[in-house]
């Protein structure tokens, strides 16, 4: 029989608790990746207590935060909702990142951290950011480069409305240790840089890689398809 998106859920969830016992961590923040599926899923995940949520295209993600606000205008779980920003970011659409998301995923250059910084609206609280790192230093792949992380770091550390709290990857296919890499470097950005005391966050592992990703060090996995099923 096939199972429906509450179960899928469920699943995942225990999934990831096994992951974290296996490798004795802590618990996992489990970010449900919903690009290209419609509102409805998402207002009846967050019925179930799933509180963040993953979208990639501006546009889709505006369309599904005003149906969310009209299916579930009395309900405190849609309230609740934590959107991540997890889509390349083209200059022309910082601020309505800055003014729709909580969280950004994907930052690779300082231009762009500065314009969210700018355009965050002061009464939304301060938007936490993640690094995204081209881990493998690929020429096809988004990300800033490990060479050139420590120049960014200590640019958006400057800007008082971001709030830096660690580093993101899509690992290559083919990459074996880099969950390792990525890990070790978010350990040694935390030991040069004590004065970050929200850096506490490595998003890392997709439906394919969660459990290798919890055990090398993951503290928030993005899963789309092994929760909302495969995309068109
Ligand atoms: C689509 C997407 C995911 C989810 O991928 P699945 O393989 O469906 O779990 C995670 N991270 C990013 C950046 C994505 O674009």
């Amino acid at each position: 029989m096939k199972e429906t998106l509450l179960q899928r859920w469920q699943q995942v969830t225990e999934q990831i608790d096994k992951a974290c016992a296996d490798s004795n961590r802590d618990s996992v923040t489990l970010l449900a990746v919903s690009k290209t599926k419609p509102a409805q899923m998402i207002v009846e995940l967050a019925q179930a207590g799933q509180v963040h949520f993953g979208e990639n295209y501006l546009q889709e993600a505006a369309e599904k935060m005003a149906e969310i606000k009209d299916l579930g205008a009395s309900s405190s779980a849609t309230q609740a909702i934590v959107w991540h920003y997890i889509g390349h970011i083209q200059r022309n659409k910082t601020r309505d990142i800055a003014e729709n998301f909580d969280w950004v995923h994907t930052i690779e250059r300082d231009i762009i951290a500065k314009r969210l910084n700018d355009q965050r609206p002061d009464d939304l609280g301060k938007l936490n950011v993640l690094v995204q790192v081209n881990i493998d230093n690929e020429d096809s792949k988004s990300g800033c480069l490990p060479s050139k992380l420590d120049k960014l770091i200590a640019a958006i550390k400057g800007y008082d409305k971001l709030s830096l709290r660690g580093l993101m990857i899509i690992p290559s296919k083919e990459g074996t240790d880099a969950f390792e890499r990525t890990k070790k470097l978010f350990d040694e950005i935390k030991q040069a840089h004590p004065e970050l005391t929200q850096w506490d966050t490595l998003s890392m592992g997709m439906s394919g890689d969660m459990d290798q990703a919890i055990a090398q060090g993951s503290t928030m996995v993005r899963v789309g398809s092994a929760i909302f099923g495969a995309r068109e």
